[in-house]
């Protein structure tokens, strides 16, 4: 991610601020509440973080959220350039039960990576505490073809049988263009693709369970699937099992803390190249 002085990032905001005729105060008093609203619930956003971090990203989300046409209001090429961060986009596939949605979680408490969850639609079920537009934007198998027929996904696939999933180009373009780091829980075939589509910007991890066996009781444990449902996920895990060398990094999900630091390391090194 690109650092900027505190005093460059005053400097870009009075310019676009003045430019549309508001004040720096004005930019100061946008607040955690109707920001966080606005993004959605999984948005850490501090209004003040600029000011010590000098974080181009965090000023960047205000902005656009409250001068969506700010590249247009004559700001100079320079400056808008400045703003135009190369955001990457982190890919993390696997098997079910292989610790995705456990690892994606730590990581993204690691503010200075700066990653925006990219939240999937699907036609399955809601299950726990799952709420629409946090883990996924939960649909109705006739909606989820509507946004098919409107070639409205970047990929989409029949994970499980009748259950689709599919990321919203909507989605990733604007988490994109406001300087975030766009972070994916895909399956193996979606994350081929969207590796495919978006070369060095994405980089793809695969977590590997330490054996089937360790993945049926952690599938088991986490409790929140039929018996069904996890013989369906352990039938298909192995056939997954054979692309893990298709993607840019294995990190094996043994003793979990060890996986987490791994992965953060491996998505620091590709965001500082
Ligand atoms: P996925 O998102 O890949 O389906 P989860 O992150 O939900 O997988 O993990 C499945 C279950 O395994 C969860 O209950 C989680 O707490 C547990 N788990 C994850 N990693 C480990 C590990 N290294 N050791 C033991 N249990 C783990
Ligand atoms: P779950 O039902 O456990 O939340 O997810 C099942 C599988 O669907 C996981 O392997 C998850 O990574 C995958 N998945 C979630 N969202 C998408 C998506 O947008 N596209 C694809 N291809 N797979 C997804």
């Amino acid at each position: 991610q690109q650092k900027l002085m505190p005093k460059d990032v005053e400097a870009l905001v009075e310019e676009i601020y003045g430019k549309a005729g508001r004040s720096m105060a004005h930019f100061l008093s946008c607040g955690d509440d109707d920001f966080s609203f606005a993004v959605g619930s999984l948005a850490r956003f501090r209004v003040n973080t600029y000011r010590q971090r000098g974080s181009l990203a965090s000023v960047i989300r205000i902005v656009h959220f409250e001068i969506p046409d700010w590249r247009d209001m004559g700001i100079p090429e320079s400056v808008i350039r400045l703003a135009d961060l190369k955001s990457g986009m982190v890919l993390v596939t696997g098997t079910a039960g292989s610790g995705k949605s456990t690892i994606v979680k730590y990581l993204m408490e690691n503010e200075d990576l700066n990653l925006h969850f990219s939240i999937s639609a699907t036609s399955r079920e809601p299950r726990g505490t799952e709420k629409n537009g946090v883990e996924y934007f939960f649909m109705t198998p006739d909606e989820f073809k509507s946004h098919i027929d409107a070639g409205d996904f970047i990929e989409y696939e029949e994970v499980y049988k009748d259950k689709f999933y599919g990321t919203l180009k909507s989605q990733v373009d604007s988490q994109l263009k406001a300087g975030e780091n766009v972070i994916f829980d895909v399956d193996v075939k979606g994350a081929m693709s969207i590796k495919q589509m978006y070369g060095n910007r994405a980089l793809s991890l695969f977590i590997q369970p330490p054996s089937i066996e360790e993945l049926r009781s952690r599938l088991e444990g986490r409790g929140t699937d039929s018996q069904e449902v996890i013989e369906q996920r352990l039938a298909k895990a192995e056939f997954e099992l054979s692309f893990a060398e298709k993607f840019d990094e294995v990190v094996v999900n043994d003793n979990l803390e060890i996986a987490e630091v791994e992965a953060e390391s491996l998505i620091e090194d590709f965001l500082n190249e």
